[in-house]
């Protein structure tokens, strides 16, 4: 392996191509996910950007990257439409700059569907890449992007060995007891049925939790990962339980744009007696819910705690009712709790949100050191409460850096 040989991670969605490039020789050691080692730092990015605009209006698309220590670039890209067009373009411009000075030996994907049948890391050759496919119906709206950016990779790189890592994975250690819906049996033999997401964050929490909790961490563990997407999980040696999402990434917890957990008959009543169509109903639920559809101001925590407006403070405690909630329906799957880890960027950046939904847990054990949890120290929890509370950052792209590791490792 040459110094300058790289890996590519790619987190290809409907509007944009998310890139970084990183360093492919292990001169700073990397944890193999899922191996439970604890875990080094992966050394920083040497290029990080964006194609976005894709799908829009013709000359939308554009190019935002910065390359290590020099300044962040936009280049316009006005005959970029597609995924396969981004991603042409986005090979050449890397070759172009310093960003890419050797070889690139292997590549990374975010998927957000792994189904029942990825639990782990996977070479996506044409036989992953053909179930991958089918398994578009269980998450319309991202997997086909996802495999979008696969394909166009494949197309213009054959030889380039592509590994796919699955927000679901994680959780395929979950029991029937809860992945299981009471749905008839035709529906569930045909993948119906809870699966959970943000698995790339809790596999980085999980990995990390030793060194940052030492003994707790093997214990009854819940982690709420909260950021636009928000959601919780419950671990025990660090394996999941429990998440609160299910087999599509709107359950749960209320989100930015999502609402969270809804009586299932709100969308049969959208569809009979309010005259919703599906793609109305699917834009209502994904992308206009949640704290923006509560407050009708944001979706960001940060506006909504700065506004005086009484809607968005009424936001605020949904989300943290709901967080609380959740929490506390995981530490029944896990029979307690332990420790409890704020992360992402609420999770991370909140004292305000964590507080308040910290006490309303506080008859399960939880109890918050206020000056801790003000200054943004890692353990938050009061020293006489039964469960310990820490704040831990989150990096799902270290996940598929160390996955990426890992295959050239075993590649030899
Ligand atoms: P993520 O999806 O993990 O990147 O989290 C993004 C969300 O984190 C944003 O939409 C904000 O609501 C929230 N966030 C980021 N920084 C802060 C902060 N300092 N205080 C409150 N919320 C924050």
């Amino acid at each position: 392996m040459r110094a300058d040989d790289s890996i590519l991670v790619l987190n290809c969605g409907s509007s944009s191509v998310k890139f970084a490039v990183y360093a492919a020789d292990r001169s700073r050691e990397v944890a193999p996910a899922g191996s439970g080692a604890g875990a080094s730092e992966v050394a920083a990015a040497r290029v990080r950007g964006q194609v976005a605009g894709l799908g829009g209006k013709p000359g939308a698309a554009h190019l935002e990257w910065r390359v290590a220590h020099e300044p962040a670039v936009t280049e316009s890209l006005p005959s970029v439409r597609s995924h396969q067009d981004a991603i042409d373009h986005l090979l050449v411009a890397l070759e172009r700059s310093a960003g890419l000075r050797g070889t690139l030996k292997v590549a990374g994907h975010r998927i957000v569907h792994g189904g029942g049948r990825f639990e782990r890391p996977t070479l996506l050759d044409a036989a992953a890449i053909a179930v991958l496919e089918a398994q578009v119906p269980l998450a319309p709206l991202h997997q086909p992007h996802n495999l979008a950016g696969v394909r166009a990779l494949a197309a213009r790189q054959p030889e380039l060995a592509q590994i796919g890592c699955f927000d679901t994975a994680f959780h395929a250690s979950q029991s029937p007891l809860h992945t299981t819906y009471a749905l008839p049996i035709e529906m569930r033999e045909r993948g119906v049925r809870r699966y959970g997401f943000h698995g790339l964050s809790y596999q980085f929490i999980a990995d990390r939790l030793p060194s940052a909790a030492g003994p707790l961490a093997d214990g009854r563990v819940i982690v709420a990962h909260l950021g636009n997407g928000a959601s919780v999980c419950g671990m025990v040696e660090r394996r999941s339980v429990r998440s609160s999402m299910g087999m599509t990434a709107l359950d749960g917890l209320v989100m930015g744009t999502r609402p969270g957990s809804v009586d299932i008959g709100v969308a049969l009543h959208a569809i009979t007696a309010l005259g919703m169509d599906a793609d109305t109903l699917s834009h209502a639920l994904y992308d206009r819910s949640g704290l923006l559809g509560l407050s009708g101001i944001s979706h960001d925590v940060r506006t909504l705690l700065a506004s005086a407006d009484p809607q968005a403070a009424f936001a605020i405690e949904v989300f943290c009712e709901r967080a609380a909630q959740e929490i506390a329906a995981t530490a029944v799957a896990l029979g307690g709790c332990d420790l409890l880890v704020f992360t992402a960027g609420i999770g991370e950046n909140s004292p305000p949100v964590r507080a308040r939904i910290a006490d309303r847990l506080g008859w399960m054990g939880v109890r918050l050191d206020r000056a801790s949890n003000e200054s943004g120290a890692a353990l938050i929890s009061d020293p006489s409460a039964s469960v310990a509370v820490r704040v831990m950052p989150t990096d799902e792209e270290s996940v598929i850096v160390g996955a990426c590791l890992e295959h050239l490792a075993r590649r030899g």
